[in-house]
């Protein structure tokens, strides 16, 4: 089969500028964290980037130690995009980021500029690709100075294997210093990604602020919480959802009656609203303008044209604002 996209793929995708750069990121982006593996359909995914392409997702979010096993998710994105995605580079925004463990010794994690060179090469040649367009700092190093992981994200974008360099799980005070050091150097960093969600909102307590002051962008993350703000845990947990997968990271155990409890109060606005769960929890990260892409990930197409259609609606009221503030709580 020959992939042809969409002629209607840029009729209703939002674009959002990446802070005070010149890069649109569409509101909502796809990762292949899980679902793009060894362990998982070669064709199930091709389908995935099929449908998410032609709803307008432009960007698509990879790492070196996605799989499982690692670095398989990259090879994979590799084959499709040798197979149907060659017309439409220049269409897209490709990422893929270093820093948790991807092989043994003392190289192969964290922040150095050996392992951080050493592994942009290795993604390029897994994904087929002469750059990336964002090239992240996977996590924070308390070993490496920060000058030095910066230096390596600057000579990973002037020798033209990426063109941004962005940053991820950096506090407030780490994105701080991480950006000044970035920009005296003359690579600012483009975006940050950090998890965000109704169930987890730590980046509301400074990182947002340190972002908006420094004009970069960011992309969230786990807005879903894995699938959790989604209606398929409120009776229990379905064989073919994440928590039930042994090479999903979201485990059984986060599904309690306390959470159960918040979603089931959740599907209830969202209902409301003629949404989804899911559209709900998606709308509320993208609320105030202050989030550039929510990153979604997804096992089934589906789950694409349900996430997307959350932009159909992303206006609340102050009520509604404030009543998911109460079950939050
Ligand atoms: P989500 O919170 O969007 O969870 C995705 C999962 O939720 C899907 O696999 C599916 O799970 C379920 N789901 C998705 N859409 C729907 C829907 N509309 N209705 C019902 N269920 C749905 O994001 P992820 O946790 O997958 O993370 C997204 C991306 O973020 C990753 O692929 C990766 O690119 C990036 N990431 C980055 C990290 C970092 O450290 N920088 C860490 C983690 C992720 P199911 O299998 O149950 O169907």
């Amino acid at each position: 089969m020959v992939y042809l996209a969409s002629k209607e793929r840029y009729a209703s995708m939002k674009y959002n500028r990446c802070g005070k750069s010149g890069l649109k990121l569409p509101a909502i982006s796809l990762g292949l964290w899980h679902n793009f593996g060894g362990v998982d359909t070669y064709e199930n995914g091709r389908a995935i980037l099929h449908r998410a392409f032609d709803l307008g997702i432009t960007h698509f979010d990879l790492a070196n130690n996605y799989g499982p096993p690692a670095g398989s998710a990259e090879e994979m994105f590799g084959r499709m995009l040798a197979a149907d995605f060659k017309p439409y580079r220049d269409e897209m925004i490709i990422s893929s980021k270093a820093g948790f463990y991807m092989w043994p010794g003392p190289y192969g994690e964290w922040g150095s500029r050996k392992s951080l060179i050493a592994s942009a090469d290795q993604s390029l040649k897994r994904m087929g690709l002469d750059y990336v367009d964002i090239f992240y700092h996977h996590r924070p190093d308390p070993d490496t100075p920060l000058e030095e992981t910066m230096g390596a994200l600057d000579t990973i974008v002037r020798s033209g294997k990426a063109l941004y360099a962005g940053i991820s799980n950096y506090s407030a005070e780490q994105a701080a210093q991480a950006i000044a050091i970035a920009k005296e150097l003359g690579t600012p960093i483009l975006i940050h990604q950090p998890s965000y969600s109704m169930l987890n909102r730590w980046i509301e307590g400074g990182l947002q602020d340190v972002l908006d002051a420094n004009g970069v962008g960011s992309i969230v993350f786990s807005p879903l919480a894995q699938g959790l703000l989604s209606d398929k845990y409120l009776n229990g947990i379905p064989g073919d959802s994440r928590a039930a997968k042994p090479t999903g990271f979201l485990q059984e155990s986060a599904v309690t009656p306390e959470v159960v409890d918040k979603l089931r109060k959740l599907n209830d606005i969202a209902a409301e609203r003629g949404q989804s769960l899911a559209q709900l929890a998606l709308a509320w990260v993208l609320r105030g303008g202050r989030v550039t892409s929510a990153l979604i990930g997804a096992s089934r197409v589906s789950q694409v044209e349900d996430s997307v259609a959350a932009l159909n609606n992303l206006a609340f009221s102050d009520d509604e604002l404030s009543r998911i503030e109460a079950i939050l709580k």
